[in-house]
Parts: structure tokens; sequence; C-alpha cells
């Protein structure tokens, strides 16, 4: 007889993160949503305008974090990312981005900077799980 149910797949079917740093390095970061910088400033146990003086670079409406010496600024090469709690959905999300399953370029490219991709998961493996991790609601690694 045909089981048809899908088994529960997690996030480290495809991936585990081995904290390279690489993702956090460029001289521009994710933006923040309001979410974001609410929760931002939650973790950080500081003022909104503390916050955006300290760590955030504004350019019009857009919020990023700064950048130092080629990282954000909550980067630190020993201890990753500083601000854990508080990093904005984009960074919680990366680098199972949905948008990955449109374009195997995309696939390629990313999976090609990533070193956290088990190895030798394919497009199609990749697809099929984060499509399962979507139905499963995985809301950990994709919502905001
Ligand atoms: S590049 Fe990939 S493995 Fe490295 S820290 Fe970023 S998400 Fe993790
Ligand atoms: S907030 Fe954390 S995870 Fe996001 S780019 Fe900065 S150091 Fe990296």
């Amino acid at each position: 007889m045909n089981d048809d149910r899908q088994q529960p797949v997690q996030v480290s079917d495809i991936f585990v993160c081995a904290r390279c740093g690489f993702c956090c390095h460029g001289e521009t970061t994710v933006s923040l949503d309001q979410r974001d910088q609410d929760r931002m400033v939650a973790a950080l146990k500081m003022s909104r305008e503390e916050v955006s003086r300290r760590y955030w670079r504004i350019t019009g409406s857009v919020v990023q974090m700064q950048t130092r010496d080629g990282h954000c600024i909550f980067y630190h090469p020993e201890c990753g990312c500083t601000v854990h709690e508080g990093r904005p959905w984009r960074c919680r999300q990366w680098p199972l981005h949905p948008s990955m399953m449109a374009e195997e370029d995309n696939f390629r490219t990313i999976t090609s900077s990533c070193r956290g991709f088990v190895p030798g998961v394919t497009y199609a493996e990749f697809c099929r799980i984060v499509q399962a991790l979507l139905a499963q609601n995985n809301a950990e690694k994709f919502d905001p």
C-alpha cells in the first residue's frame, strides 16, 4: 500500500549555517522594516534614538545597519552576530529565500557563496524541501 503522506522536513535537511560570516560582509546590509527596527531596539535595550545613532544608516526611508571594516557593525570575527536575537528577518531567513525556487541561477549563485548548504543538495531537492517547509509553516525561518 502506498503512503502518500509527506514526511516532516527540517531546515537542516538542506542547510546548517557554518557561521563563516560571509553573508555579513559588504559595504551595505539588508534593510530593516518596522518590525526589524522594533525587535532590534528591544533586543539592545536602548532607546530608538540611541540605536539609530550608534548602529543604523538611514537613507531617505531606507534603514540599514552601519558597516565597519567591510562588514555589518554587529558582526564580530570571533563571536559572529552580536545582535542575534534582534537581527532582521532577512538575516534569519538567509539563505533559504523562497525566490531561489524561481531561478536555478539564483540557487547556483547563492549555494556557491554560502558554505552552509548540505553538500550535493540539488536544485530540485532544495525546491521540494523549501516548499515542504513553507507548507509546514516554518515560522522560524520564513516569517518576518
Ligand atoms: S554565508 Fe552561509 S554559512 Fe556563512 S554565515 Fe552566512 S548563512 Fe552561514
Ligand atoms: S545583523 Fe547579524 S546576521 Fe545580520 S548581517 Fe549583521 S551580523 Fe550578520
